[in-house]
């Protein structure tokens, strides 16, 4: 029996409160939210980070994060969503299955946007920019 507690909520042997679920990925809520309707989208074969998923998975995720987000919209009135991935633990992500968070938004909810977590943006040398478009791109 497996110990992640992810697969174990995707395969019914722990409780959660189910919102969603197609032949890749299952949602629920999250047990801790940060505003009410705060949903996790997992892929129900067990990834420990974004770039482990198979591509089915990966796109299975993606379909039943924007059916859920619609869902906060039309049944919740959400006019906003905060949608992000923690991945790595350097990234804060602390349940090592792939998980995305769909945070209903309200307006002047005063938790602004992601660059909020961050103090301050990247100081760049001249062409730094290029040289990691370099990089990434390998041209
Ligand atoms: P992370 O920090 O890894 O991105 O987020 C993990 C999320 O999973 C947290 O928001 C936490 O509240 C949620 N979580 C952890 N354990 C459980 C659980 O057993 N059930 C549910 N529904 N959510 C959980
Ligand atoms: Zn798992």
């Amino acid at each position: 029996m497996t110990t992640c507690i992810f697969c174990r909520i995707a395969a019914r042997e722990i409780p959660s409160e189910k919102v969603g679920e197609n032949d890749g990925a299952f949602a629920f809520l999250d047990i801790k939210p940060l505003t009410k309707g705060h949903v996790l989208v997992i892929p129900k074969q067990h990834a420990e980070r974004f770039a482990d998923m198979p591509r089915d998975s990966a796109l299975a995720v993606m379909e039943l994060a924007q059916e859920m987000v619609v869902r906060q919209s039309r049944r919740l009135g959400a006019p906003g969503v905060t949608i992000a991935v923690n991945d790595g633990r350097a990234a804060g992500q602390e349940v090592m299955h792939v998980h995305v968070h769909l945070v209903p938004r309200a307006e002047g909810d005063g938790h602004g946007p992601i660059h909020h977590l961050f103090q301050e943006h990247a100081k760049l040398k001249d062409g730094e920019l290029g040289e990691i478009r370099a990089k990434l791109t390998g041209k």
